[in-house]
């Protein structure tokens, strides 16, 4: 009898997983059995090698999402029943310079191609009657307002009413939709403000946990999210984030 928590036997697509915490999620869906296709704007070899050398199973998939549409052709026929939306990026200004190449460049990756991304796997699932389970990756930011990163707020909260509404209109399909909702995790995306020790020092500060998050600590809710164990979950954004929300 395969574990409550076993993907053995599952197809997943994992965005933005040459690095960081897509890297992580990728790692975490293979050692619970499910052969994943890591997708990102340069090749995931490193992600691949790790995952094989583990004794999984994984390929590599070239696409970059400034092409909102990037992914519309990627799931027919293709038997993937994982998805989990993990590539974003972020920029920084006051809100009174943020230009409209920032604004753009930020939300057609983090959301608008998140969205036609989940179209594209809702339809192929829906269409052969298969159950599956999405995977998106918020921010803290979902909830909060940040400070100089206009265009990453307003994204980051569309990607918790994307995961809303999609898990309203395809639980009768068997499909569940949910969102994770990263602390402070140590990674590319954070070099930056871990790297200003006034802005670095208040964040620990404020994290009962005492520490920055790693990325293992996204995969593994990533993987229990994909997994039987989660079926009634859907439309929740779950923070994972030390405890920074709770303070
Ligand atoms: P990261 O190390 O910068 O990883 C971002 C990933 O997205 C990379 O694989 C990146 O590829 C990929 N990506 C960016 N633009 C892309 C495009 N146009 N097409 C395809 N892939 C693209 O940052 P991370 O911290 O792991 O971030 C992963 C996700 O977690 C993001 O959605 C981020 O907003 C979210 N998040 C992070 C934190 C945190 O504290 N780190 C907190 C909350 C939420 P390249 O390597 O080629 O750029």
């Amino acid at each position: 009898m395969s574990g409550l928590f076993s993907l053995a036997s599952k197809r997943a697509l994992v965005t933005g997983a040459n690095t960081g915490i897509g890297q992580a999620i990728a790692v975490a869906l293979a050692g619970q059995g499910a052969a994943v296709t890591c997708v990102g704007r340069r090749a995931c070899d490193e992600t691949v090698e790790r995952i094989e050398a583990a004794g999984g199973t994984a390929d590599s998939l070239l696409l970059d999402f400034a092409d909102p549409m990037a992914a519309k052709e990627v799931f027919k026929g293709a038997g993937y029943t994982l998805l989990v939306n993990n590539a974003g990026i972020i920029r920084r200004a006051d809100s009174v310079d943020y230009s409209e190449e920032d604004w753009d460049a930020v939300v057609d990756v983090n959301m608008k191609a998140l969205f036609f991304t989940c179209q594209a796997f809702g339809r192929e699932l829906i269409a052969k009657g298969q159950e599956g389970a999405v995977v998106n990756i918020a921010s803290l930011l979902s909830f909060q307002g940040g400070i100089r990163v206009p265009a990453y707020t307003a994204s980051k909260h569309g990607v918790a009413g994307i995961t809303k509404i999609l898990a309203n209109e395809w639980a009768r399909h068997g499909i569940t939709v949910n969102a994770i909702a990263p602390g402070y995790i140590a990674t590319n995306n954070t070099e930056a403000l871990r790297e200003d020790a006034e802005r670095s020092k208040a964040i620990l500060e404020r994290i009962p946990a005492g520490r920055w998050g790693d990325p293992e600590d996204i995969g593994g809710t990533a993987a229990y999210l994909c997994s039987r164990a989660a079926r009634y979950v859907t439309g929740a954004v779950l923070n994972v984030d030390g405890g920074w929300l709770a303070r």
